[in-house]
């Protein structure tokens, strides 16, 4: 790989938000240190990277690159790969943490007691504020695509092997607004580790596309979080305005 090329590719990582995948020694800051840098004859000093994510990338095409993927520890308990559901041209992509039981054993995003509450969110708010969408008409996926054993939260290097595949779903639908499902989400798409509790209701954003931070459907379960889901119903209502207005 000569070095221009290997800039290329490592801005390009730089730019989706990647911050570890290589080593930043090996990346040439400018034209003259590019070529006064040694060749670089393989990259062995860097983890396997994925091939740029093509002009006109997929959804198919991703999903293809996922194949059997068995890039993290993660793959050792799972029945399905979760990839992610729902319209590709969606102007609204969800985006929670990682499947559970009940997704990992139907290969779908959301289909648990936490994806009906979600369900529930998006219909019945869409609904009252006389916006005609359904679930259908959204993107919903995940950080990451298997079920962490015991539903633990996914590790910093699952969340950045699986975060490749993430970016390029959100590069590829290009949605106008992303609405990001609890802290695990949060982190991923904006690097910042502040409570959801801090983050919620505000508008960040992901490269350009406008993000907003919300509560967990499975936090929203506990009894004892009443008032987290009329916060949560109200940053719903604020990002179904901004999109679909
Ligand atoms: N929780 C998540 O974060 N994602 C799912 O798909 C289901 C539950």
């Amino acid at each position: 790989m000569d070095a221009e090329k290997l800039r290329e590719y490592l801005t390009f990582y730089q730019d989706l938000g990647f911050t570890s995948l290589y080593r930043r020694s090996a990346v040439p800051q400018s034209q003259e240190q590019a070529e006064a840098a040694p060749a670089v004859e393989s990259p062995s000093t860097l983890i396997a990277l994925p091939s740029l994510a093509p002009e006109g990338d997929t959804l198919e095409r991703i999903r293809e690159d996922i194949g059997d993927c068995k890039r993290c520890r993660l793959h050792e308990g799972r029945h399905s790969i979760v990839f992610g559901s729902g319209n590709p041209q969606a102007r609204l992509v969800f985006v929670g943490e990682g499947p559970g039981a009940d997704e990992d054993a139907q290969g779908f995003p959301f289909v648990g007691r936490a994806g009906q509450l979600l369900t529930q969110m998006i219909e019945g708010t869409a609904k009252r504020e006389g916006i005609p969408i359904r679930r259908k008409d959204v993107y919903i996926c995940n950080v990451v695509k298997c079920r962490p054993p015991e539903n633990r939260t996914p590790e910093p290097d699952e969340m950045e092997i699986c975060g490749q595949f993430l970016f390029r779903q959100l590069s590829a639908i290009r949605p106008k607004a992303i609405c990001a499902l609890g802290a695990t989400a949060a982190r991923a798409l904006l690097g910042r580790k502040e409570g959801v509790t801090r983050m919620r209701g505000n508008w960040y954003k992901w490269r350009d596309l406008p993000l907003m931070v919300t509560y967990h459907p499975s936090y929203l379960l506990r009894p004892y979080n009443q008032n987290a889901k009329h916060e949560a119903w109200d940053d719903l209502k604020k990002v179904l305005h901004f999109v679909y207005d």
